[in-house]
């Protein structure tokens, strides 16, 4: 008999679960806040719960974007010889090679060498630019035939 007591316990009852206070609402109140009063806009304009999007604004199709044309031009215009090695298309064996680079004295070499002798390096001192490639031009030739192809001036 006691087995039979202890089978047929009452199942707990789940009405009495514990809920917390103010669950339910209280009662003479809206589930949502309203506005205060007073507050600029009536009350019956606050946003009723679940109002996301209004109906047909939501993200819809993006603006058609025009195409973007994308354009590669290639050109080789009258090439910009520096004082570096370049690369080019030589002239006289028509292939593309590096330039060799001779330094030359030019309008600055001298320049700087007359400011260096009338600031008193007098004695060799202003030969100095002549040995400074900043200071000279630089004539560009074909390592390949040995061909001047273009030169670059200081001044
Ligand atoms: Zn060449």
């Amino acid at each position: 008999m006691e087995s039979k007591a202890e089978y047929g316990a009452p199942p707990p009852n789940y009405n009495d679960a514990t809920q917390p206070p103010g669950y339910q609402g209280t009662p003479g109140q809206p589930p949502y806040p309203t506005a205060p009063s007073g507050a600029g806009y009536p009350p019956g304009a606050a946003y009723p719960p679940g109002a996301g999007y209004p109906p047909g604004a939501g993200p819809g199709v993006p603006a058609a974007q025009p195409p973007v044309v994308v354009q590669t031009v290639y050109m080789q215009p009258s090439q910009q010889f520096g004082f570096q090695p370049v690369q080019t298309t030589c002239p006289g064996c028509n292939q593309m090679v590096l330039t060799r680079v001779s330094y030359t004295p030019g309008a600055l070499t001298w320049l700087s060498c007359g400011g260096l002798f009338f600031i008193g390096c007098v004695f060799g001192c202003c030969l100095i630019p002549f040995c400074v490639d900043g200071l000279q031009d630089a004539d560009h030739y074909c390592p390949n035939c040995g061909r001047h192809i273009s030169s670059c001036r200081r001044l």
